[in-house]
């Protein structure tokens, strides 16, 4: 292991059985789950609490996910206010293609902002059933993580003092720019793939235009229309990798989106303030496995989907799930086939969301890629979404991600 060894006994050291790194979805779902089994644990985050809940990210989450979380009283804010989304539209060449995967499968999506989701998460953790947790903590570092006892020490912000924590297991879900990744061993396998594609992701202060999530297949670039809440849409532009959000002025965005998402038969988009901007460089990546000695990966920082088929936060709460319980069941009974078999179990589902994030980015990018040949087979791929019965079940299956057990 990389990790490093950090004063052994430290008389100030704070004693917890398991140390969370970051909290997202995947940390503060993992923290309530041990919470509400009595089991203590320590969470740490970069971040100061407002900011967390605050961030604005994902919004579409899958059945299962819901399920998983009302399973364990996560649930009755979002049950109350989500939205269930039931169908989305392709819009090729200025038409309009709906697909409504309810209508094939009886299953929708539920729309939630990530924010509001991390605000119940952190509330039911932190105030309801008083877990421990730190904001704003700086350095965190990862030591002796190939003994029984690792340690992760950090800087208090308050008082700046360097403070350790022993623990039994650390849990990495500080997302994709964390510290947690890079304390694993050699043997680790980090696949990569690179879109080779930029997104401009925006949030406008404006009521959605459609009433369901719009895809704009376009010589231009692809263009996404994503409803958030009555308030709130995002928006997505394609463009260069690395490009400058700045130089995408109010007018600019507009127009482009205006042209990518026209169609003959309806009203042009509701314009308003964008509130946020910036570029996101389109790539994926799987650890594998998710689990070395006593250091556990969850969520973005065992691997990333790109936002192309909205499955990050899903496959972070099926992580958060399985490593949750099985850490209830090693701490409260002594069993340990949970843990042992965690990455697998998640690593199934993290490849099937893969390989359908790659499928549909050929969909969206294909037409603007200046290749003919990958122009012809993305929409060869459309045609036969719109035409073949077999194809559109096979795809609403795994847009609801109900192509993995679950
Ligand atoms: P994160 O949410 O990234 O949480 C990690 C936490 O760790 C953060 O709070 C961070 O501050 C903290 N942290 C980082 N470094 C450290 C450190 N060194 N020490 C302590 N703490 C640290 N997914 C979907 O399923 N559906 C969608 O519709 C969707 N849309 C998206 C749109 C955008 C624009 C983006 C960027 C992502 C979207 N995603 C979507 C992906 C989704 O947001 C992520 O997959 C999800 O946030 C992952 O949760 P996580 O808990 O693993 O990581």
């Amino acid at each position: 292991m990389t990790s490093t060894s950090f004063q052994p006994d430290s008389p100030s050291a704070q004693r917890f059985p398991v140390v969370i790194v970051g909290a997202g979805p995947a940390g503060l779902t993992i923290a309530n789950i041990l919470r509400a089994a009595s089991v203590d644990c320590l969470v740490l985050e970069l971040e100061t609490r407002e900011f967390i809940e605050r961030r604005p990210r994902a919004g579409v989450i899958e059945e299962w996910a819901v399920r998983g979380l009302r399973e364990r009283g996560l649930a009755d804010n979002l049950l109350e206010r989500a939205e269930l989304h039931t169908q989305c539209e392709f819009r090729v060449g200025g038409r309009r293609h709906r697909f409504s995967y309810t209508e094939l499968t009886g299953h929708h999506h539920y729309v939630y902002p990530q924010p509001l989701l991390v605000t119940d998460l952190v509330r039911a953790y932190a105030d309801v059933r008083g877990g421990a947790v730190r904001f704003g903590v700086r350095d965190v570092r990862l030591h002796d993580l190939d003994s029984d006892r690792p340690a992760v020490s950090y800087s208090d912000p308050g008082t700046g003092r360097r403070e350790l924590v022993r623990c039994e297991f650390v849990i990495g879900c500080d997302g994709a720019r964390g510290v947690t990744r890079t304390a694993l061993p050699p043997h680790a396998r980090i696949s990569r793939q690179d879109y080779g594609v930029g997104w401009l992701a925006l949030l406008a202060e404006t009521p959605p235009s459609s009433d369901c999530v719009v895809f704009g297949i376009h010589p231009r670039g692809f263009a996404g229309h994503m409803p958030r809440s009555a308030e709130v849409t995002r928006y997505y532009l394609q463009c260069p990798p690395g490009d400058d959000p700045e130089s995408w002025s109010h007018d600019r965005v507009w127009a482009e989106l205006r042209e990518r998402l026209g169609t003959d038969d309806r009203p042009p988009l509701t314009e308003g303030r964008l509130i946020e901007k910036r570029v996101l460089d389109m790539h994926n990546y799987v650890v594998e496995p998710m689990a070395f000695g006593r250091l556990f990966l969850a969520g973005d920082a065992a691997h990333l989907t790109a936002p192309i088929a909205a499955k990050g936060m899903n496959l972070a709460l099926h992580d958060a799930f399985l490593l949750g319980d099985g850490l209830v069941a090693r701490l409260t009974r002594g069993e340990s086939a949970g843990l042992e078999g965690y990455s697998a179990a998640c690593l199934d589902r993290v490849w099937d969301y893969q390989e359908f994030s790659q499928w549909l980015s050929e969909v969206y990018h294909g037409a603007s890629s200046g290749d003919a040949y990958r122009a012809g087979t993305a929409l060869a791929r459309l045609r036969r979404l719109f035409s073949s019965p077999a194809a559109a079940a096979s795809f609403a299956e795994q847009y609801l991600g109900k192509s993995s057990a679950s």
